[in-house]
């Protein structure tokens, strides 16, 4: 069994995977700024998202709904904007997970701890979450020099195809997050990604010199 299925509330590897509302809403909201919000509900209904204009989803919902969002931005605003709304969205999961989700003692304490001692302790809590954001792919983290939080199986570009890493979504949200917690001037860069045939989306984190 995986570390992922044994934690509680999570759905099982027979349903359906679930992740956290977030990669929808914000999507949502990101597409709006970038469109306008009348353009934007307008592709949605036309593209069999109607359900996202009505009311923002509440609960855990299929992975699978995030998928085809991301695929259909890809499809019908081409690679550059899909990327740019994707990162958006990214960064205002952030916003929303700083405000809502993380205590204020850790966003009091960790950026006061040295870098790398602080990115252990939150990553604990991230790697404990995991299944909320990467679904039924799985979470790992690569002490290396520069530590990798990596992805294989990674909703933000499964069954898609690129040139080069673009799963700008979880990108952003880790640096928006690890910016906040950890160094104002840490950066996150995809450096391999399963949508290049890469075995796992894999996002380096490079601390402040
Ligand atoms: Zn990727």
């Amino acid at each position: 069994m995986s570390r992922a299925a044994t934690l509680p509330g999570h759905p099982g590897v027979a349903a359906p995977a679930r992740i956290g509302p977030n990669c929808l809403i914000q999507t949502v909201a990101a597409l709006r700024e970038a469109l306008g919000a009348a353009a934007a509900d307008q592709w949605l209904t036309s593209s069999g998202h109607a359900d996202l204009v009505a009311a923002a989803p509440e609960a855990m919902v299929p992975e699978s709904e995030f998928i085809r969002l991301t695929h259909d931005l890809y499809a019908g605003h081409g690679p550059a904007l899909a990327a740019t709304i994707l990162a958006r969205s990214g960064t205002r999961t952030g916003d929303y997970l700083l405000a809502h989700r993380i205590p204020a003692a850790a966003r009091w304490l960790l950026p006061h701890l040295p870098a790398r001692l602080a990115l252990r302790i939150l990553t604990r809590a991230i790697g404990a979450h995991a299944w909320t954001f990467a679904g039924s792919g799985e979470f790992r983290v690569e002490w290396g020099a520069a530590p990798v939080f990596a992805i294989a199986g990674c909703p933000g570009c499964r069954g898609r195809r690129s040139d080069f890493p673009d799963c700008t979504y979880y990108r952003a949200t880790f640096e928006r997050l690890l910016r906040a917690l950890i160094a104002p001037g840490l950066t996150v860069h995809e450096e391999s990604c399963e949508a290049t045939g890469a075995p796992a989306c894999r996002f380096r984190i490079d601390f402040p010199s």
